[in-house]
């Protein structure tokens, strides 16, 4: 069996001192494998986020280490994580959190380029075409509906050309339907390319998408399961 694309171990995070203090996550252990759909569940609060960006490094973690690769990505600096994180992990946010004053093709070029890594890919025009939105290259984000500013950002991710795409609540401003379309086309671009995909939801529909789900509870993991 291959290494582990990504591990936590004894991960715990910690927000805040004192009366303010919150535990957000407690002794995480889990490990993401090459070419998996694995969905992260758990109410409102459980952890979902704090998870993630701790996963892309986003947010250091208190307590234990996280290992990319077998490389402990918590322990780098800020710079160094930062180069990590362009060159390996593409983050898809609730909003798509594109750069209002680029267009979308300037949106995917922006990141292409920040991600410098030779991994062969399609470029910033064949990614908007992916999406369906060759016709809005030039439009700013504000210009763009919902769906299709989701569908810009889903293809700002693959434009690092990553090993492992993260999804927070991917779906949590659309439409049911354009949901669904926003879903059916991250899978079909996984099966394409081949990277790792771990979604937060607390939604079930979204869940059942993947082949493996870790629910959080209060910062603690309390179920994992495989599915077919
Ligand atoms: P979820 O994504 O499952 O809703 P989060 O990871 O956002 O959960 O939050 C987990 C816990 O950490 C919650 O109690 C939340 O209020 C708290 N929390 C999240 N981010 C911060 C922050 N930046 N500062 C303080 N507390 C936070
Ligand atoms: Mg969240």
């Amino acid at each position: 069996m291959s290494a582990p694309l990504l591990r936590c171990h004894g991960v715990s995070v910690e927000y805040g001192h004192g009366d303010a203090r919150v535990v957000a996550l407690r002794e995480v252990e889990m490990t993401i494998e090459p070419g998996e759909r694995l969905a992260l569940v758990g109410r409102s609060g459980s952890g979902k986020t704090t998870l993630l960006h701790v996963i892309g490094g986003l947010v250091s973690p208190t307590d234990g280490i996280v290992e990319w690769k077998g490389e402990p990505l918590s322990t780098l600096d800020v710079a160094a994580r930062g180069r990590a994180r362009a060159a390996g992990i593409g983050f898809v946010f609730q909003g798509s959190n594109l750069f209002p004053h680029l267009s979308a093709f300037e949106n995917l070029a922006f990141a292409a380029r920040a991600s410098r890594n030779d991994r062969p890919g399609p470029g910033p025009s064949d990614l908007l075409a992916l999406v369906g939105l060759a016709g809005k290259a030039d439009s700013l984000p504000g210009e763009l509906s919902g769906g299709e500013g989701q569908r810009v950002a889903i293809a700002r991710a693959l434009a690092q050309r990553p090993e492992l795409l993260l999804c927070d609540e991917p779906t949590g401003h659309l439409d049911s339907d354009t949901g669904e379309r926003v879903l059916d086309l991250i899978d079909s671009l996984q099966s394409q390319f081949g990277f790792s995909l771990v979604t937060a939801t607390h939604d079930p529909d979204v869940a059942a998408r993947s082949t493996r789900e870790v629910e959080l509870e209060d910062g603690s993991i309390v179920r994992e399961g495989t599915f077919a």
